[in-house]
């Protein structure tokens, strides 16, 4: 039995990997180019150049289908940086997943699969930073086609809903198991220090910006959101296939985080750094974002979530050891 985990180099996927290898399974992960494969970690790797593709996962099924009982899928573009929506978030995720999910469909043996989709696809983004506001996981985003295409966050928003919505429509067409898991913003560590640069992956780049923040910067950016650790996204994703777990969008949040509370866990950990102290000093996030009613999903999962105060100190201090503060 093996676990196909694809994008094998991101952020969260290389702690799903450890997780599932510390537990002794046979893991098959997915990587853009050899010199991606050469990770320190006990698995055998497969080169898929772009999941834009349609038929990128096509030459992999055909070779090892017999070998793959699991996919967990979770690569995904998480960029920011581009004003062409359709081609670098909309066509790789939504050709990505229905790419797999026909392989799966045409060579598979597989029994079980798992999306790594987002909180995005449940929460209204654009009244995501309304305290007053209070969704759970049986919501869907109201993000449309013609309304994801006007800037980046909302082009990500849409390539996750409109891969998600896929996904589902297969796993009833094919009677096949599906789980898909929606965290929130996701902190924490690189799983392996090498993958610490001067930029971090999206959504660590708030802890990171922040932590160098000067004094007099301010706060930037200023989010009013929720978070979770990385560690507690890729235990999610062994969980479930261990249970099971079919029919359900797992939302993924500990609590709700500001970049106040961000700063006030720096400035306490690290005083030494001399880092902007925030316009509300030791105060936390005075205008909390939207609640994610998850009790749901905790209830299925059934372990404690990281705090806020282990993951930004996690995330920071690695990129403090880097730089050889620390
Ligand atoms: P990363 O950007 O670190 O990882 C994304 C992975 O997808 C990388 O391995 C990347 O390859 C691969 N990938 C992206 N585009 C392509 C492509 N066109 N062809 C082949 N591979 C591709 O992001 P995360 O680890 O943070 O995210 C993983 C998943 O979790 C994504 O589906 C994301 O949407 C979801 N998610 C993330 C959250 C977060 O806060 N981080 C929150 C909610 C959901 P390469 O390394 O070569 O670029």
């Amino acid at each position: 039995m093996a676990i196909l985990v694809t994008g094998a180099t991101g952020f969260i996927a290389p702690w799903i990997v450890f997780y599932l290898l510390q537990e002794k399974y046979q893991v098959i992960g997915t990587v853009r180019s050899h010199g991606k494969a050469e990770r320190p970690f006990e698995l055998s790797f497969e080169i898929i150049k772009d999941i834009s593709d349609p038929k990128a996962f096509e030459s992999l099924f055909k070779k090892r289908s017999k070998e793959i009982d699991v996919v967990l899928h979770t690569a995904s573009p998480v960029v920011l940086n581009t004003n062409d929506y359709e081609k670098d978030l909309l066509i790789p995720a939504i050709n990505g997943t229905k790419g797999i999910l026909n392989a799966v469909r045409r060579y598979g043996n597989v029994k079980k699969i798992i999306i790594t989709s987002s909180y995005v696809t449940m929460v209204d983004f654009a009244h995501s930073s309304d305290g007053s506001l209070v969704f759970t996981e049986k919501d869907w985003s109201p993000v449309t086609w013609e309304g994801c295409q006007t800037n980046a966050v909302n082009g990500y928003c849409g390539s996750k809903k409109f891969a998600e919505q896929e996904t589902w429509k297969f796993a009833k067409e094919a009677c096949i198991s599906l789980t898909t898991i929606n965290p929130v913003f996701v902190f924490g560590p690189q799983k392996l220090d090498e993958d610490v640069g001067p930029q971090l992956n999206v959504s660590n780049e708030i802890i990171n910006n922040l932590l160098h923040n000067k004094p007099g910067d301010g706060m930037e950016p200023d989010h009013h959101a929720s978070y979770i650790d990385v560690r507690d996204v890729a235990k999610a994703h062994l969980v479930t296939f261990q249970k099971g777990l079919p029919g359900e969008g797992l939302g993924l949040s500990n609590n709700r985080f500001g970049s106040q509370d961000i700063l006030d866990i720096l400035n306490e950990r690290f005083p030494y750094l001399n880092i902007s102290k925030g316009p509300e000093p030791g105060k936390g996030d005075i205008n909390p974002g939207a609640i994610f009613d998850n009790k749901h999903s905790r209830d299925v999962l059934g372990f404690p979530f990281i705090n806020l105060e282990q993951s930004v100190y996690d995330t920071a201090a690695q990129v403090l050891k880097k730089d050889g503060l620390l």
